[in-house]
């Protein structure tokens, strides 16, 4: 079994190399070369000893996943991906740029944890396709390098690689929970991308056990819930693990997650017309989260081919953003971007063939 070395966090390298006899130094030059230099093969990292080079080339591959297609947007703002991994399945990722101050863009990358997802929520293009399989650390990794790699090569932002990272694209990041802390252990390692923690977020459907653990030892990221509903009755009609984990369960999750990290949590409502958007549906959600350090995002419904539902008009949204003011709740209603090329929240697919499994 070759190991992909983009699978391996910093120590890991380091124990790997520690089993071959070779010390910490030689496995933050094999970083060095795969985080700052870019090197795409054993090849292109000239400064390692000759009977390490051995070792590895026996051992381990550096593998990418190719691009199969590459959209952009309409308005030039979103560029879409579908990657293809060592076994042909295929995942998208999001590259969204939005203006910041000064004219400078700030590039976010939407990154996928899984082939399709296990959660089967309704309105949600992955989980319409079931689930496939977890995605490894090197797969999750990868996606930014790719990202990053367009960046560089066209030049588009100042910064010359992504900024913000949000576990957003397909699949259910706690269900996929050490793969992905792995990732973030790579992507924030100071040797390496030394991505900021705090740019860093994961958004999941609230699967409390994944929550409870993100408070006891998670790294510092920002933590997304999406809530939809806010009784479990409205809740178990759009997401099928709310019957898993009650609305009690996930509060009190929440609740120990702001208290034991000292952090915000931002909750997600897809606003759905005349499913969820009532000023009584505000209310409701402004008196179960009153009092807690959270944000919501509200995000107009998206389409998918599998959900005929229709987003929230921008006068109702307004409506129900300034009914969760009056509860001291922040909101931001999401901007749009990339449904043209099915690349908003909830539209990623890919051309896989997947069972329906059942949530796990
Ligand atoms: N599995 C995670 C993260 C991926 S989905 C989760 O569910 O949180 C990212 C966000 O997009 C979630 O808040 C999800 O509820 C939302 N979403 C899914 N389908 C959508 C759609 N069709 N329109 C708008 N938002 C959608
Ligand atoms: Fe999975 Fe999130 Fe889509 Fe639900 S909304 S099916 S949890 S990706």
């Amino acid at each position: 079994m070759f190991v992909n070395l983009y699978d391996l966090s910093r120590p890991q390298l380091i124990n790997m190399l520690a089993e071959w006899g070779y010390s910490a130094y030689h496995a933050d030059k094999i970083w060095r070369n795969l985080y700052h230099q870019q090197a795409l093969s054993l090849s292109e990292m000239g400064d390692l000893r000759p009977d390490l080079a051995a070792k590895l080339q026996a051992h381990t591959i550096i593998e990418r996943p190719s691009t199969q297609l590459d959209t952009t947007s309409s308005d030039g703002y979103t560029r879409k991906f579908l990657l293809r991994l060592a076994d042909n399945q295929t995942i998208e990722t999001v590259l969204m740029r939005f203006e910041g101050r000064q004219g400078r863009s700030r590039a976010t990358a939407c990154v996928s944890t899984q082939v399709g997802c296990a959660m089967g929520c309704v309105f949600c293009a992955t989980g319409q396709m079931g689930f496939t399989r977890h995605l490894s650390p090197g797969e999750i990794v990868a996606q930014v390098l790719h990202v990053n790699a367009i960046l560089q090569s066209t030049g588009e932002t100042d910064g010359k690689a992504v900024r913000n990272i949000v576990f957003m694209g397909m699949g259910e990041p706690l269900h996929n929970y050490d793969n992905v802390m792995t990732a973030v252990s790579i992507l924030t390692d100071h040797k390496g991308l030394s991505m900021a923690p705090k740019h860093i977020t994961l958004s999941t459907v609230g699967i409390v056990p994944g929550i409870r653990r993100l408070a006891d030892e998670g790294q510092a990221i920002r933590l997304a819930v999406s809530l939809h509903g806010a009784t479990d009755a409205e809740r178990q009609s759009l997401i099928p693990p709310a019957r898993r984990w009650p609305l009690a369960e996930l509060m009190d999750a929440c609740r120990t997650y702001t208290t034991k990290r000292k952090r915000r949590i931002f909750f997600e409502w897809t606003l759905i017309e005349g499913e969820n958007d009532t000023p009584e549906q505000a209310h409701a959600l402004g008196s179960l989260l009153q009092g807690m350090d959270a944000h919501v995002n509200l995000i107009p419904l998206n389409p998918t081919i599998g959900y005929d539902g229709r987003p929230t008009r921008s006068q109702a949204a307004q409506q129900f953003q300034s009914i969760l003011s009056q509860y001291d709740l922040p909101s931001t209603i999401r901007q749009r971007r990339g449904i043209d090329i099915a690349a908003g929240c909830g539209q990623l697919k890919a051309a896989a063939k997947a069972d329906h499994s059942t949530i796990p």
